[in-house]
């Protein structure tokens, strides 16, 4: 991965004033923009308490929206939520939206100051591949009738997952899609599009492999990606075809049409059985040990 062409911040299509304070140059081990001048967000080049002071006086608020269906409350919900409280978003409010088919067995957790938590009762659909894939309907309703109304901000996280170092305001933009850990340094040969010209993913090149499970933006974007998407895989299932990563093959059809204002690095979703982590000065997210075995009910 080559460092990035632009000379300083200054040429950055900057999303708010610090923007322009990014150090471009100061991590010349991995690419810190796009070709389209937005960042991509590494550990050494931005100053996080700039970054809350500017979002705290432009009153950014966060929605957290989280699944936790069938066997993936009890194996991930409380760690992923205990976690967040340390590490997620601390300087400014936070909403935590926790969709779920059993809203009885959602823990306890003591929230911080401006931090509240809603539970909101959704059926479950038998195959995982749906329950995976209707988030993006779940959410784009929420928004709608809920969030738009309370938040200026959106951020979708898959439940299998750990904080563990800073998730802050600086991952705040009007568009936001993650670098899979697996393909940030992978040629695009190897990315793994969705590869058949009938499904509405379908494409056949791409600039980056993007991961589902962290994505956000303004209500307003997200709202937009997440009806798209829907709709996407409503097509799809009209014409009996599933993309090949569900979800996640939609969200990157999404991002190279509609390209990120802002992009995470892996530090903020991390695998660590993966050996080759130079680059990763510090895992702000850790992936939770899978059990799709016993998790996956079909
Ligand atoms: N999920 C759930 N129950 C299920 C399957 C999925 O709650 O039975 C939710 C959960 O938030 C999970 C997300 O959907 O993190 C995506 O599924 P999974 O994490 O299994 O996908 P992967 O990360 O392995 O691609
Ligand atoms: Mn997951």
């Amino acid at each position: 991965m080559g460092r990035c062409s632009l000379e300083s911040a200054e040429m950055l299509n900057l999303e708010n004033s610090v923007d322009g304070t990014l150090d471009l140059l100061s991590r010349p081990d991995v690419l810190t923009c796009t070709p389209w001048k937005a960042p991509i967000m590494w550990e050494g080049m931005f100053d996080p308490d700039r970054y809350d002071q500017v979002h705290k006086k432009q009153g950014s608020s966060v929605a957290l929206t989280v699944f936790a269906i069938g066997r993936y409350l009890d194996a991930y919900l409380e760690t992923f939520l205990n976690s967040s409280e340390h590490h997620f978003m601390l300087g400014v409010p936070v909403t935590y939206y926790v969709f779920t088919d059993m809203p009885e067995k959602v823990p306890n957790i003591k929230l911080g100051a401006e931090r509240s938590l809603e539970i909101i009762k959704v059926e479950r659909h038998s195959r995982w591949q749906d329950i995976s894939m209707m988030r993006m309907k779940t959410i784009s309703d929420f928004i709608d009738s809920d969030i738009r109304h309370r938040c200026t901000h959106v951020f979708c996280f898959d439940v299998d997952q750990v904080f563990t170092g800073r998730f802050g305001t600086e991952a705040l933009g009007d568009l936001v899609g993650l670098l899979h850990a697996y393909y940030f340094r992978a040629p695009r040969k190897f990315f793994t599009y969705d590869g058949n010209p009938k499904s509405k993913a379908y494409m056949e090149t791409g600039d980056f492999y993007y991961h589902a499970a962290i994505f956000g933006g303004s209500w307003k974007s997200v709202k937009a990606l997440t009806e798209t998407c829907y709709k996407n895989i409503l097509e799809d299932k009209k014409n009996n075809v599933e993309a090949l990563w569900h979800d996640e093959s939609h969200l990157n059809k999404y991002f190279w049409v509609h390209k990120p204002s802002r992009i995470l690095s892996p530090e903020y979703c991390w695998d660590p059985d993966i050996r080759y982590g130079r680059d990763i000065r510090i895992s702000r997210l850790i992936w939770a040990p899978k059990h799709y075995d016993t998790l996956r009910t079909n």
